[in-house]
């Protein structure tokens, strides 16, 4: 199958809409920020829309694109896509309503698996829990072919959700907002990661439970582990340093937790500092073999 991205854990981008605003430590080399402004010069439609030069770009305005909804429904082969590598879907943004039509192609495009990565986690757990949400995403479903029927299984489960964490602090915070949403596979992108992450100090906060294995011992509500986990050093201009024993550590805790390590890349002021092949520091046969892990997550 042709794909349209590099990204090594995806087959297939897809940008309903386009455009974001700088909100944590992890955006300062946003990819996509720089990308929006060349694609402007280049005079692609969909970037022609500038944003707050303060958070955001020239052509990384918030737009959306109705015209590119229905694109999944022409891929008849089953693809990986990640919706949005050039936005933040649950940007403040974005109207519901058009949310309600993008889930809606989501669910009525089962042969698919959809990763939608987000840093605004708040209204992500606050949509995903609304039960009319959920309606109006079947109703919308329906309009698109998908029997009534047949869509009706909320979580949907061709949907796997992921938040962004680049330290610890977003740690705290986003992967209790991800636990607290329903999803079929929840996931991680610890990427750019700019300091040390446990998942076990995610938690540290319970007042209730003892902590066998460095894991709360439950049940809490805001304890559901994570299923994969992503994690990558920063490249590009500007990149700031990564330690190949952040990625050790997180592989560890990925372990304990049951869930699946993915490491991406090294980085590229790792890949300078060890004269690695790849300037992204993305070649595994450059990296210590304690790191070279490459997994998918199964659905729990
Ligand atoms: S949230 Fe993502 S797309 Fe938006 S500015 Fe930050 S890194 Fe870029």
């Amino acid at each position: 199958m042709a794909s349209n991205t590099t990204i090594q854990w995806t087959e297939q981008t897809w940008n309903p809409t386009s455009g974001c605003d700088r909100i944590s430590d992890g955006c300062t080399n946003c990819y996509a920020l720089t990308m929006a402004k060349r694609l402007k010069g280049m005079g692609q439609a969909k970037y022609q829309n500038d944003g707050n030069p303060k958070t955001s770009g020239p052509g990384f305005g918030i737009s959306v694109h109705p015209e590119a909804f229905l694109e999944p429904l022409r891929w008849k082969k089953p693809r990986r896509v990640f919706v949005n590598s050039m936005s933040d879907l649950f940007h403040s943004g974005i109207d519901t309503a058009s949310l309600h039509l993008i889930f809606g192609v989501m669910a009525a495009t089962p042969q698919h698996t959809y990763q939608i990565l987000t840093k605004r986690h708040g209204r992500m757990r606050s949509l995903l829990n609304n039960p009319q949400f959920a309606h109006m995403v079947f109703h919308r479903a329906k309009m698109y072919g998908r029997p009534d029927t047949a869509a009706r299984t909320w979580p949907l489960p061709n949907i796997h959700l992921g938040v962004s964490v680049e330290n610890q602090k977003w740690a705290n915070i986003r992967i209790k907002a991800l636990a607290q949403t329903p999803a079929a596979v929840r996931f991680l992108s610890c990427e750019p990661l700019l300091g040390p992450v446990r998942l076990t100090r995610a938690h540290a906060h319970c007042p209730t439970h003892d902590f066998p294995g460095g894991f709360c011992s439950g049940p809490c509500p805001d304890l559901i582990l994570p299923d994969w986990i992503i994690i990558g050093g920063e490249s590009g201009p500007g990149a700031r340093p990564f330690e190949p024993q952040w990625a050790a550590d997180l592989i560890d805790d990925a372990r304990l937790a049951g869930a699946a390590p993915f490491v991406k890349q090294l980085g590229s002021v790792w890949a300078r500092a060890n004269g690695a092949s790849d300037s992204k520091g993305g070649k595994l046969e450059d990296w210590p073999a304690a790191l070279r892990v490459r997994e998918y997550p199964t659905t729990r």
